[in-house]
């Protein structure tokens, strides 16, 4: 476990950290991973488990990085926001902000990815202020330090609308190509 790790799961810079049972920092390649994912922030069983994306989304992800001939422990997964918001609403601006400054800027300049990929409108919105997932999914874009980003949705959309299943298999597999 990294500095970084540590302040992340004693953090207590926003309300997230009186409800949450545990931090969750994010996992997988911490040497030079050339794919980060972000989702938005933990549910239930990341909250529980102190893992990103555990859940029934996180064995849908699996399947998806599967297809795109990726590995969990070759990528990085984190999330816009460390700690659960209670009964999963969306992150509130003063806690994406403090999150994001403290914590998924320092990720980022520390692991150095090739490629970032967004998973969902939370994350598109805070990288490229776009808020419209449809028009913008499979889409390529630039963060502020030049770092090259897909946009995709979240894997939970899928559970929602299952024709996404197919989008999100288009999208991911854009990676191999984007990382070369
Ligand atoms: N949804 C997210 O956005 N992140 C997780 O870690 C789990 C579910």
């Amino acid at each position: 476990m990294n500095n970084l790790d540590v302040k992340i799961l004693s953090c207590t810079l926003c309300e997230l950290c009186e409800t949450r049972t545990n931090a969750v920092p994010g996992s997988g390649n911490i040497v030079n991973p050339e794919v980060v994912f972000v989702g938005e922030g933990p549910g239930r069983n990341e909250d529980l488990q102190g893992k990103p994306f555990v859940g029934r989304g996180g064995k849908l992800l699996d399947e998806l990085l599967q297809g795109a001939g990726l590995k969990r422990e070759h990528v990085y997964i984190t999330n816009i926001v460390k700690c659960r918001p209670p009964r999963n609403r969306k992150p509130k601006p003063d806690e994406v902000s403090i999150c994001t400054s403290h914590y998924l800027e320092k990720q980022l300049e520390i692991l150095k990815p090739k490629l970032i990929c967004t998973l969902g409108a939370t994350a598109l919105q805070y990288f490229t202020g776009e808020k419209e997932m449809g028009s913008n999914h499979g889409k390529l874009f630039r963060t502020k330090s030049q770092i090259q980003l897909l946009s995709t949705y979240h894997p939970a959309a899928v559970f929602r609308n299952r024709k996404l299943r197919k989008s999100l298999d288009e999208d991911l597999k854009k990676i191999a190509g984007l990382i070369q």
